[in-house]
């Protein structure tokens, strides 16, 4: 079978390798679709954490049962399905401690144990397949897992009072955290990206507000949706060298800022303002097996979210694909690529 590894900086080459074998617990999906995360992103830019080439991309992923391992009960051959990409392992301290998002032995797609997804099959085992709506398209369901890290960000806010918010980085994760976020009932949204495309994403998408951080202040921005106040939470889905002390700035006394994008550098931050304003900065990472049940009960709702889907291409193409995504072309958000058409 035909599958997408990142074999050099920037470089991605479509390679034959062995059909995978499954276990007895585990079922075979025929790939249709997967989606180009974040994190692929940092494999092909070379400035991922841990994974480096020549690695098979890819953890975001919808298709068809293909074979079932003898034990595997809740599937047949041809169920239509997408999974959760991580397996963990429900014995360590951190998922002893509730925390299981944060498992220490947590197995993943695209590392020694398991291959990416950017394969015509993928094995993986039942207890993290799930089944999809028969109207929900494959494109679509590949959404699963992005919104549900969205989910995780919207869980990791402990006030109450869904008021005011900021979402400062309008790609992927930023904007389906802001489509989830006026689901759930937050009023007041301020986004700050500066694509235009973006922002125009998150007008329609039911932002009170949408600024280009270079060309507008975001504190200004806060202030004027808040009457002076600042936002009640503030999201960070980017990376700047500023951007912890500018979303402390925005945020209101007593106010939380959840920073969801891993930023490997190292950056100043104004403990200061934190401080004198008392605020609470909390990452969100991942997320768990709950949050990932959430999301796909909305995309199976059928609510309408083909708009995130900005670019299809064949898993042939996937160098231009990676390209177009680094380079922010074209207004991407979600590329989807079709392993059914290799
Ligand atoms: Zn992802
Ligand atoms: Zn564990």
């Amino acid at each position: 079978m035909k599958a997408a590894f990142v074999t050099g900086l920037k470089e991605t080459q479509v390679r034959e390798i062995p059909m995978p074998e499954i276990k007895k617990d585990e079922v075979l999906l025929r790939v249709k679709t997967v989606g180009i995360c974040g994190s692929d992103l940092h494999v092909f830019l070379g400035t991922h954490a841990f994974r480096k080439p020549p690695v098979i991309l890819g953890h975001e992923v919808a298709g068809e049962v293909f074979k079932i391992g003898e034990n595997v009960k809740k599937f047949k051959v041809g169920d239509r399905v997408t999974l959760n990409p991580s397996v963990m392992c429900y014995s360590c301290k951190q998922c002893r401690n509730g925390l299981i998002n944060l498992c220490e032995h947590r197995r993943v797609p695209g590392t020694a144990s398991w291959i990416g997804t950017f394969a015509e099959y993928f094995p993986a085992p039942e207890s993290v397949v799930y089944p999809i709506e028969s109207g929900i398209s494959y494109p679509v369901a590949t959404l699963t897992e992005p919104l549900a890290v969205a989910m995780h960000v919207l869980r990791q806010i402990k006030s109450t009072g869904r008021k005011s918010l900021a979402i400062i980085g309008c790609g992927t994760i930023g904007i389906l955290t802001l489509f989830l976020a006026r689901q759930q009932g937050y009023g007041d949204v301020l986004c700050c990206d500066p694509a235009s495309y973006n922002r125009e994403m998150a007008m329609k998408l039911g932002a009170k507000s949408a600024i280009n951080p270079i060309e507008d202040d975001p504190v200004q921005a806060a202030y004027a949706l808040t009457g002076g106040q600042g936002v009640d939470v503030c999201i960070i889905a980017a990376g700047a060298p500023g951007i912890v002390t500018q979303a402390s700035a925005m945020t209101r006394m007593g106010g939380e800022i959840i920073l969801v994008s891993m930023i490997t550098e190292p950056i100043p931050v104004n403990t200061y303002s934190l401080v004198f304003r008392e605020q609470t900065l909390r990452g969100a990472m991942l997320y768990t097996p709950e949050d990932f049940e959430k999301a796909l009960e909305i995309i199976n709702s059928g609510i309408p979210m083909d708009m995130f889907v900005t670019h299809q291409f064949p898993l042939e193409n996937v160098q231009e694909a990676m390209e177009v995504l680094s380079e922010k072309k074209d207004n991407v958000i979600k590329i989807i690529l079709h392993a059914d058409k290799v």
